[in-house]
C-alpha cells in the first residue's frame, strides 16, 4: 500500500465580489465546504488514480470531522488510520474569494498540529509494510522525520513534498532520511538559497539538495516544467500543453501521480512524466482534491 502521512482540512470558501476590509460585514453570493489540507488531496489523487491510498492523520470528534470522513469515504481513501482526537478541532481553512479570483485564507491547523509519535506506533504495521510514503509539512516535522525513519528502516520508500515552504529550516539531517523530495520553486529557494527559474537553474538546485543527501530532487517549475536528478538519471520535462483554468493543487495532484508511478516500479523518468500528466490535468478543473485526473485521463494525455 502507500501511505499518506499528513494533513486533513475542511475547506470552507465564500464567493463575494471583493475581500472584507478589517472591521467590515460583508455580504457575499455563495459558499462551497469542501475536503482540504494536503495530505488529503494527495491522497484523493492517488485514489483517483486506482492507488491503494491509506491515510494516517487526525480529525477531531466534531461536525467537520464527520464531513472529512464522508469526503474521504466517497473518494475512495481509506479512513482506517484517521484518529478522532477528543482535544483538538478539525483542522480548516477558511477561503475568501473576490470576483478575480483573488483569495485571502486563514488556516487552523488544528489537530493536525496534534500528530505526533503516537499516531506512528499505532500505525506501526501499516507503516512497517508501506512500499511508499509520502509526507508534507502541515503536521509537525518531527513527526515526519520519524515517520520517514520508521518506513526506511522497513524497506519503504519515502517522497516528501516540502510544502508549505520549511521557513524555519528542517531537523539537522532531514534529508537523508528522505528518498525523494519534490519542492516548487519558492520551497526549493527557502532550502537551497536559491531560486530555480529555468532548467540550469533548477539542475543546480537539484544538486544543492542532492548534496543534504535525498537521492533524488525532483524541482516543479508550475507551467514551465520539472527537472529531476537522482544517482542514475536526470532531465527536463516540458510541460504538457492544457488549458490551465486554476492550479490550485497541482502540486498535490503532481504528488499522488508519482507516488503512484514509483509503486508501479517506474523509473524516476517515468514517474516524473507521468506526474506532470497528472498535474497538468489537474489544471484544467476548479478545485482542489476533486480536479485530480482519473488513470484514462492521465493515458490519453501522455499518448498524445
Ligand atoms: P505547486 O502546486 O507545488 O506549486 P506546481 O505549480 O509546480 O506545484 O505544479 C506541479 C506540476 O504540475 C508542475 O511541475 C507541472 O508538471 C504541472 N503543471 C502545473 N501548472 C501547469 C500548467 N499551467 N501547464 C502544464 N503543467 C502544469
Amino acid at each position: 500500500s502507500i501511505v499518506i502521512v499528513g494533513s486533513i482540512n475542511v475547506d470552507i470558501t465564500t464567493r463575494s465580489d471583493r475581500l472584507p476590509q478589517p472591521g467590515e460585514t460583508l455580504h457575499g453570493h455563495s459558499y462551497s465546504i469542501n475536503l482540504g489540507g494536503k495530505g488529503c488531496n494527495q491522497a484523493v489523487a492517488l485514489s483517483k488514480l486506482g492507488g491503494d491510498a491509506q491515510l494516517v492523520g487526525r480529525i477531531g470528534k466534531d461536525g467537520f470531522g464527520d464531513i472529512a470522513k464522508q469526503h474521504l469515504t466517497d473518494m475512495g481513501v481509506s479512513t482506517h488510520y484517521v484518529l478522532s482526537d477528543a482535544v483538538h478541532g478539525t483542522g480548516i481553512a477558511v477561503i475568501g474569494v473576490d470576483a478575480n479570483s483573488e483569495n485571502s485564507i486563514t488556516v487552523i491547523g488544528g489537530a493536525n498540529l496534534a500528530v505526533d509519535e503516537s499516531d506512528l506506533e499505532r500505525t506501526s504495521d501499516l507503516l512497517n509494510g508501506a512500499e511508499i510514503m509520502l509526507m508534507q509539512l502541515e503536521i509537525p516535522v518531527q513527526t515526519c522525520l520519524s515517520a520517514a525513519k520508521k518506513v526506511r528502516a522497513a524497506g519503504g520508500i519515502v517522497i516528501f513534498d516540502p510544502a508549505p515552504a520549511p521557513v524555519n529550516g528542517l531537523p539537522e539531517g532531514f534529508l537523508q532520511n528522505v528518498d525523494v523530495v519534490t519542492p516548487n520553486e519558492t520551497e526549493a529557494e527557502i532550502m537551497t538559497g536559491f531560486r530555480p527559474t529555468n532548467a540550469k537553474e533548477a539542475a543546480h538546485a537539484a544538486d544543492l539538495l542532492r548534496e543534504k543527501g535525498v537521492a533524488a530532487a525532483v524541482v516543479k517549475l508550475g507551467a514551465r516544467g520539472v527537472y529531476f536528478k537522482d544517482d542514475n538519471s536526470e532531465g527536463f520535462i516540458e510541460p504538457y500543453k492544457v488549458n490551465a483554468i486554476d492550479t490550485v493543487a497541482a502540486g498535490d495532484c503532481f504528488n499522488g501521480g508519482l507516488a503512484y508511478a514509483l509503486s508501479k516500479k517506474k523509473t524516476l523518468k517515468e514517474a516524473v512524466r507521468f506526474a506532470a500528466a497528472c498535474g497538468a490535468l489537474s489544471t484544467t478543473k476548479q478545485g482542489a482534491a476533486t480536479s485530480a485526473p482519473s488513470l484514462e485521463e492521465v493515458k490519453a494525455l501522455m499518448g498524445r
